[in-house]
């Protein structure tokens, strides 16, 4: 008997990505600090081009802050460069404890605990809660994040899905339970790939009714939304409301890194239990310095949040004056459905190539199959002039090119 032929195996599994037009290519890039968003490509080893990212998740410009390199230097020469050791066994420093009162003070929490990542912090945290309260049921919003889902299904809990931000579809789930049965609503406050908004309100209107804990993914409102940037939670006066707020450290506060804040019982429960929060190494200190410092600047600073706001409302004008079609909410998110995998990658291709515009195509599994498409993120630090190329460029092509003939027609 043969054994079995394994690298021809994984080679057709990557065909097959191939043939669908799905296969991920990444773009190595030089971000260039103080001008970000500009980066230089390098499209081989060898040759390098400018090009304005307009899909990056660090949409203050957090991530070149002055203050903020300052904080991480000043915390790579007071720490050095890891953190050496598990939460558990020597590796929690001043640092790491600095931030969780600090995360806490944002979400006006008891308690914050400090992961490696926003994906580990939803895995860990609801993966957790939900194995150790009897019976319980989660109730998940369709379009949760694959970290979400992980979590969940870990849990090994039962779930139930509700349609994406509807409050009848997930009142009828809850009222069919047992007021006693524990239940978990797990959903995010600006969902990533459409841009809208949960009605959070409402949903902890629910969750009052029968009996729910409420656990909110902020990732992509930490640090934009709310007079803080505590989030949307904080902007519609309702994060006392909401039982645990989950966050990442790197998209607006411009470094890497995750949490949750809660209820000081559960945040205790998390660091007791979770597998993603002890059996690994810390965070970086130097990076926890960084986060203190990105965290308390825009505690209090508005300017970031103000020229975002600016470039997306310039953007969303300037693409419904010239027809493109983009997906309406109220968030910093411009998604521009384009619905197939290849076309998305010829469009994306064409802004690399003939323009310098930088935009990863999200395709399946990120998004549903028929909805790939352009993420467009207008941040802090884009230029006038850089919102107004990128929208010229894309209502030339929208108007023009081949690819965008079928959508047109
Ligand atoms: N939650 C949502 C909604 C996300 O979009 C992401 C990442 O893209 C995460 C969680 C994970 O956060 P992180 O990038 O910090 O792992």
């Amino acid at each position: 008997m043969q054994s079995f032929d394994y690298t021809p195996f994984f080679d057709n599994t990557l065909d097959e990505l191939k043939a669908e037009g799905r296969y991920r290519s990444f773009a190595t890039l030089t971000r260039q600090v103080g001008h970000f968003p500009s980066a230089t490509l390098h499209t081989t080893q060898n040759a390098a081009k400018d090009v304005t990212i307009w899909c990056n998740n660090d949409y203050l410009g957090m991530g070149q802050s002055p203050v903020v390199l300052a904080a991480v230097q000043d915390g790579l020469a007071t720490y050095g460069a890891g953190a050496g050791g598990t939460r558990n066994i020597s590796g929690t420093t001043l640092a790491h404890v600095q931030l969780e009162s600090c995360l806490a003070d944002l979400h006006q929490k008891q308690a914050a605990l400090v992961f490696s990542s926003g994906y580990v912090a939803n895995e860990a945290a609801l993966s957790t809660l939900a194995r150790l309260l009897p019976d319980c049921l989660i109730l998940s919003d369709a379009m949760n994040h694959a970290s979400m889902i992980a979590g969940i299904r870990n849990s090994g809990a039962d779930k139930q899905i509700f349609r994406h931000n509807d409050l009848e579809h997930l009142e009828s789930l809850l009222a069919l339970q047992p007021l006693n049965r524990p239940k978990i609503i797990a959903f995010e406050s600006v969902y990533s790939m459409e841009g809208d908004i949960a009605p959070i309100a409402a949903i902890c209107d629910l969750a009052e009714t029968y009996g729910a804990l409420t656990y909110l993914d902020e990732v992509h409102a930490v640090g934009m939304y709310g007079a803080r940037g505590a989030g949307v939670a904080e902007r519609d006066g309702v994060m006392d409301r909401v039982d645990m707020i989950e966050g990442t450290l790197g998209k607006a506060y411009g470094l890497m890194g995750g949490y949750v804040a809660g209820h000081a019982t559960l945040i205790d429960t998390i660091r007791s239990h979770a597998p993603g929060f002890i059996f690994t190494t810390a965070l970086p200190p130097a990076i926890c310095m960084g986060a203190i410092a990105s965290i308390n600047h825009l505690k209090v600073s508005e300017i970031e949040r103000e020229r975002q706001r600016r470039n997306v409302r310039q953007l969303k004008a300037a693409l419904t004056q010239s027809g493109v079609p983009f997906l309406v909410n109220d968030s910093h998110i411009t998604p521009v459905i384009v619905g197939d995998a290849t076309c998305c990658k010829t469009v994306t291709d064409i802004l690399l190539n003939d323009y310098g515009l930088y935009v990863q195509p999200i395709n399946y599994p990120t998004v549903p199959r028929g909805t790939e498409r352009l993420r467009l993120t207008a941040s802090a630090v884009h230029t006038p002039e850089q919102v107004a190329y990128m929208a010229d460029t894309l209502a030339d092509l929208w108007l023009n090119a081949h690819v965008f003939a079928q959508m047109r027609a």
